[in-house]
């Protein structure tokens, strides 16, 4: 059944009230955050043609901006541009490069790109991957997990399986994660590769020095995609001054942001944002969204893109930041 809400924007949008919304949304920025764009019928993402799509509309209704020059604005204390839409990739995947960056360069929309080192550095990969990866390879059917006192029927019931178990692992601490997830694997009988299998593949360095060099501006989503609250301090400075490091180094150019990997309220605290500031960033992205975006720069909110275009519609033409500030 349709949500009062959702009717009342059906309606809205025959009567033309979408110029309204947006007009009502003008000075609300819309940061969207975006993970994997696949060229494929199937998979994880949103399929390149939904994008393209999206990106038409944005190219034609809105003033696309770099976060890099809004939140310089902002900072200044200087008026935001009206309609401000900002595109945002998390991860590192590979897909970025082959589906999303050709759409962005022909429309010349700026974008950036937060990656996680380990994972374009072919040192890991990451780990909710892994654990797709596992159950998908499996050949057991019966999995009992302890930790969670629950026994999934993985050729019913894989889906359910890995988001029980990917959401066991963002409670727990770091330390304990890696080895429950090689436990899982001995259990499910697999052998977890070095590199990602290319389904899940990262992009390399020379792709990530390439769109730098075309304009993508790069941050930092962490070395391995962990649950920064999770950490113990010295992992967690390690996280946040290699990977600044290692894309400095490779892109000889100083990295201002962070991107909380999940970025959820509960995986941000002020530990974590106070520890950001002193490893030399100027910014950091959570995975939410929130009325006043900009208002906390530790924080940033953002959109999670929809691969429904009519979703994808209620976030840029400002339906949505109705919802936020009710
Ligand atoms: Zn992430």
């Amino acid at each position: 059944m349709k949500s009062v809400k959702n009717v009342a924007y059906t309606i809205g949008k025959t009567l033309g009230g979408v110029k309204v919304l947006k007009y009502l949304a003008r000075n609300h920025p819309r940061i969207l955050m975006y993970h994997r764009i696949r060229a494929t019928a199937e998979g994880d993402g949103i399929h390149v043609d939904v994008f393209r799509q999206q990106m038409e509309v944005l190219a034609r209704d809105f003033n696309v901006v770099s976060l890099e020059s809004l939140l310089q604005l902002a900072h200044n204390n200087q008026p935001l541009p009206q309609h401000a839409v900002v595109i945002t990739f998390d991860d590192g995947y590979e897909d970025f490069y082959l589906n999303a960056f050709p759409i962005l360069q022909s429309l010349a929309l700026p974008a950036t790109v937060f990656v996680t080192t380990g994972f374009v550095s072919d040192e890991t990969w990451l780990w909710p991957d892994k654990i797709k990866y596992m159950l998908a390879e499996s050949q057991i059917d019966n999995l009992l997990v302890p930790e969670l006192n629950q026994t999934f029927t993985l050729s019913r019931d894989k889906l359910l399986a890995w988001h029980g178990i990917a959401d066991y692992c963002l409670t727990i601490p770091n330390k304990q994660k890696n080895p429950f997830i090689n436990e899982l694997a001995i259990k499910l009988g697999v052998t977890l590769p070095v590199s990602a299998p290319d389904m899940y593949k990262p992009l390399n360095w020379d792709e990530v020095k390439a769109m730098s060099a075309s304009g993508i501006d790069i941050g930092s989503h962490s070395v391995t995609h962990p649950v920064m609250t999770k950490l113990e301090l010295a992992d967690l400075r390690d996280e946040l001054e290699n990977s600044k490091l290692t894309i400095e180094q490779m892109l000889n150019k100083p990295v201002t942001g962070f991107c909380f990997p999940n970025g959820l309220s509960e995986d941000i605290n002020e530990e974590v944002q106070g520890e950001i500031n002193r490893a030399g960033y100027q910014y950091a992205l959570a995975a939410f969204p929130t009325l006043n975006p900009l208002a906390d720069r530790w924080a940033v909110g953002r959109y999670p893109a929809n691969p429904d275009i009519s979703e994808f519609e209620k976030i840029v033409y400002g339906f949505r930041m109705q919802r936020l500030s009710n």
